[in-house]
């Protein structure tokens, strides 16, 4: 028995535009943009939601774009697509590569925006299907965290309707065609930290006379390993990865400083609290018995929230997802390590589902290394943010579905 909510989605994207929605992706993919300079690309999304009836706005919280399509009573529901790009030079050889030096639509949020912009359509085609009112939100800079902080600043939910419920999805890697749902924790949240060590300059011939950040850096290099290993418990999740050292500018020459750029992905903000301050406690303690002639800083910078799904929300999203794709493409991996700022948009509490589809081409995850280890495919095909990270095209008509068919499971029919 399938539910008026899917029968709906099937019947409102059977006829789905997929050519011209392949152009759209081909055409953004082509043009990235980095965080706050989606410019491009906030003007292409609003001429589509405009051209589908959605009353919009552009400059929300920088770049960041909001449709509103009112549809009589019922409730509101919020569609978000995240916009930017990434400073990685692409290197997947496809005919529509980035004609940005250094910039790629390496996240897949060029297929996020062409995601929602199909389902803004067909939702709009489709209305006399649902009653309720849609915000549909292009969202900038979700790569460096701040931009669903800076539209919920602009007023979005003072400007614009206030959303019952929010709706968001990301592509990730795995075999095209499945659906990862969690009713909970889906992903982590994240911490960047910058140390400064100072030392005392000098000949490289005389170490003697200095205090050598290079070697103090190593050592909290080295200790910070055991942060996660000797301080946190086996029940915990957690990482702490350095991402960044840098110190010097000649073999013979000692610096005078060292800096250390870290991240840290947690589930708790205990465990969070915990790890921040073992870091700090790291960095003091190393320097202290280096000599270093005064303290490290440390400096907590971005970061991202947790995400956690609303339990019943999400569950009727998967769901219908189940009714739209065949339960067997619907699965649990459990919490992420990864991050996304799309939880601030639904700041006060409001409830929200985030899912992921899979999309690796067939033949990309059917050459990887690892035979039924899906884990071991899993780290050999091409993730998010790698230079070589192209989803199949296959996927833009599920990903306009998904968005569809929870937006339908959450108005009123
Ligand atoms: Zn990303
Ligand atoms: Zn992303």
């Amino acid at each position: 028995m399938t539910s008026a909510a899917a029968r709906t989605a099937l019947d409102l994207t059977a006829d789905l535009p997929v050519p011209d929605l392949e152009d759209f992706y081909r055409d953004l993919h082509r043009h990235p943009e980095l965080s706050l300079q989606e410019h491009r690309t906030a003007a292409a999304l609003t001429r589509r939601l405009r051209a589908s009836g959605y009353e919009t706005t552009e400059g929300v919280g920088g770049t960041g774009v909001v449709g509103v399509l009112h549809n009589g009573d019922g409730p509101t529901v919020l569609l978000r697509a995240d916009m930017d790009a990434l400073p990685v030079p692409e290197q997947t050889g496809l005919s529509y590569s980035s004609e940005t030096d250094g910039v790629m639509h390496a996240c897949g949020h060029d297929l996020h925006v062409t995601w929602l912009a199909g389902a803004a359509a067909a939702l709009a085609a489709g209305r006399d299907t649902w009653t309720g009112t849609l915000v549909l939100v292009g969202q900038p800079a979700e790569e460096t965290g701040a931009g669903a902080a800076r539209m919920i600043g602009d007023g979005l939910h003072e400007r614009f309707p206030r959303p019952d419920v929010l709706l968001g999805q990301h592509v990730a890697p795995g075999p095209a065609g499945l659906y990862a749902h969690s009713p909970g924790l889906i992903m982590s949240a994240s911490t960047d930290i910058d140390i400064v060590v100072h030392g005392r300059g000098g000949h490289g011939s005389r170490p003697e006379s200095t205090v050598d950040p290079v070697v103090t850096a190593a050592y909290i290099v080295t200790r910070l390993q055991t942060v996660v290993s000797r301080e946190i418990a086996a029940r915990d999740s957690a990482v702490l990865t350095v991402g960044r050292i840098e110190a010097g500018t000649r073999h013979n020459i000692i610096p005078s400083e060292a800096r250390i750029s870290l991240n840290l992905r947690t589930q708790s903000p205990a465990v969070r609290e915990r790890m921040i301050a073992a870091v700090r406690r790291v960095a003091a303690g190393e320097c202290a018995a280096a000599g270093c002639p005064s303290e490290p800083e440390v400096t907590v910078g971005n970061d991202f929230p947790v995400t956690v799904n609303d339990v019943e929300t999400d569950r009727r999203i998967a769901a219908v997802h189940g009714e739209v794709f065949g339960a067997g493409t619907i699965l649990d991996p459990g919490p992420a390590m990864g991050s996304e700022d799309f939880s601030r948009l639904a700041a006060g509490g409001l409830p929200y589902s985030f899912w992921f589809v899979t999309g690796t081409p067939a033949d990309v995850w059917n050459a990887a290394p690892g035979g039924d280890d899906l884990m071991a495919r899993l780290e050999a095909v091409p993730s998010n943010h790698s230079p070589h990270f192209a989803p199949d095209l296959s996927t833009v008509a599920p990903g306009v579905r998904t968005l569809v068919s929870g937006a339908l499971a959450s108005l009123s029919a």
